[in-house]
């Protein structure tokens, strides 16, 4: 499932791809994941330009000129790819998990978005910019892990205030703070040395600047990786994400720590699977 530096991304990308583009036709065969209706949708792009592409948690945002935005939710196997004359035929986009295409932007100048989602649980909305913060799933958002107002200062406050929860599960929580998913959770807290199941208050001040420090370090690194591909995410261009290459015990229980050699362990948390290294972390 794409997480904040996969969609981070996306973001980067279709900001240099589609920006200043106009919106000429819109097509779909899955009409359930097009809101509020593909009818409305059409009314409300068609004609327009996009004037800005920002991520909001890990919604895809593309405000147009016409005060109207499309939102984007890639939820489990949801990727955008973007085709031109030069491209449409590249290697890339031949890959089996590129030609689940169920909604196509198709631009003035001929380059098409298209939204390759095999499970079908990704969605797009056209709704009036001004709303676009209202989003149930996004006024529920807490701050993002990549904000700069995300300071050790803010997360001691958040500490202090969930210090009962397990840290593996606060990291998840995305009302608290959004964009740290299972795979960054699990690295982060490898990084740091820290069991996921400790309790946020039992983190000395240092343990939680060296934390927060980690989690802003490995969602910059999973950036610059253009995110993890372990199943069906890919960038723009149709390739894969390389973050799995450096993986530290993420989907690696049972095989040996990289830093140790004791075998890595998985515990559920929060609902989902953290592994971890019972002797590097504490
Ligand atoms: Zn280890």
């Amino acid at each position: 499932m794409p997480e904040l530096p996969e969609v981070q991304t996306v973001v980067s990308q279709l900001e240099e791809k589609v920006t200043g583009k106009t919106i000429k036709s819109v097509w779909s065969e899955w009409l359930k994941a097009v809101r509020p209706s593909l009818a409305i949708f059409e009314r409300r792009v068609i004609g327009a330009k996009i004037v800005e592409t920002r991520r909001k948690g890990k919604h895809i945002v593309l405000d147009l000129d016409n005060d109207f935005s499309i939102v984007i939710h890639l939820k489990m196997t949801g990727h955008l790819l973007v085709k031109h004359d030069a491209n449409r035929d590249s290697e890339a986009f031949r890959d089996p998990y590129n030609q689940f295409i169920h909604h196509i932007l198709t631009f003035a100048d001929g380059t098409t978005l298209e939204f390759s989602d095999m499970r079908k649980f990704g969605w797009m909305e056209a709704m009036p910019t001004a709303g676009v913060e209202t989003l149930p799933s996004i006024a529920s958002l807490g701050i993002d892990a990549l904000s700069e107002e995300l300071t050790p200062k803010t997360f001691d406050a958040i500490i202090e205030k969930k210090g009962k929860s397990k840290i593996g599960a606060l990291l998840l929580d995305q009302t608290i703070i959004a964009g740290i998913g299972n795979i960054y959770r699990s690295e982060a807290l490898f990084q740091s040395g820290i069991l996921p199941e400790r309790l946020a208050s039992s983190l000395s001040k240092a343990q939680r600047h060296a934390l927060l420090m980690r989690i802003k370090k490995v969602l910059r690194k999973a950036l610059t990786f253009r995110g993890m591909s372990d199943g069906d995410f890919r960038d723009t261009d149709g390739r894969e994400g390389e973050f799995q290459k450096i993986l530290g015990v993420y989907g690696r229980d049972g095989k040996p720590c990289p830093k140790c050699g004791t075998m890595i362990q998985r515990v559920r948390i929060g609902q989902r699977s953290a592994f971890f290294c019972p002797t590097c972390q504490r």
